[in-house]
């Protein structure tokens, strides 16, 4: 369970009225049961049940059952595409472990808004889900131009295009770089937006397959390549 509370040895936990209700109503536990939080901070706790109440209750914290395992600092940058399919892509980011998730506005993006605050909940919640215990950070939607200008200089970029299927560049760049995947809208990027990508220096241009993926599809299957990169 992810609580928004310093948790360490023999820290206690006060639980607010929804997450009383979810322990103890729906889930129907009781003082003295074993439970495991996160904070996004310190880890993984084994904690137990030291007052269950309908209104509150308060955990006790056992002991350390994983240490803070900071993901290795990817971002995963998409065009939004329709809501669900929106949904998954974040779900998978947070679930291969991105570590931030930029939705960005392309020339062809159908979507000139997201609701930030749902997507972080559902990065929060696949982390809840895979035992993760860093919570990747949803960002705001902003245009692609303004982030390639302001491009950091210690990272790759991974430019995910079908238009360069075959092509000759593969992921040349030294893996122990910080990285960034790029996954474009239904419409594909506009070839203004091609000329850019090709000609920035971090930019890798990276084919993923010879079909045409839903972009939902690309990013699951671009995360899977860097994952393959970081584990060389
Ligand atoms: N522009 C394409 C079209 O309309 O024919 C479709 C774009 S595809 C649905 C959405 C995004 O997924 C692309 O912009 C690209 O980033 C990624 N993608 C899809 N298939 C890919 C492939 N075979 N190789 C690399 N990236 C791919």
């Amino acid at each position: 369970l992810y609580v928004e509370h310093p948790l360490g040895a023999g820290q206690t936990v006060p639980l607010n009225r929804d997450q009383a209700h979810y322990l103890f109503g729906v889930m129907r536990m009781g003082a003295g049961d074993p439970l495991l939080l996160f904070n996004g901070q310190d880890g993984e706790w084994l904690c137990t049940v030291a007052h269950a109440g309908k209104r509150g209750g308060e955990l006790l914290c056992q002991e350390q059952t994983k240490p803070l395992q900071m993901p290795p600092d990817l971002w995963l940058i998409f065009a939004p595409i329709k809501k669900a399919r929106t949904d998954f892509i974040v779900e998978k980011a947070a679930e291969m472990g991105a570590a931030q998730i930029m939705p960005v506005q392309t020339e062809f993006t159908n979507s000139d808004r997201i609701r930030q605050d749902r997507l972080q909940a559902h990065a929060l919640e696949a982390a809840e889900q895979c035992g993760g215990t860093y919570v990747p950070v949803v960002h705001n939607l902003q245009k692609l131009d303004r982030l390639l200008s302001d491009w950091p200089q210690d990272r790759q970029l991974m430019f995910c295009d079908e238009a360069e299927v075959g092509s000759a560049k593969r992921l040349g760049a030294a893996t122990g770089d910080k990285w960034a995947i790029l996954i474009g809208p239904e419409g594909g990027f506009s070839p203004k937006e091609r000329t850019r990508l090709h000609a920035h220096p971090q930019a890798h241009v990276v084919a993923l397959g010879p079909r045409i993926l839903r972009a939902d599809t690309a990013a699951v299957a671009a995360m899977t390549v860097w994952q393959q990169m970081l584990g060389d």
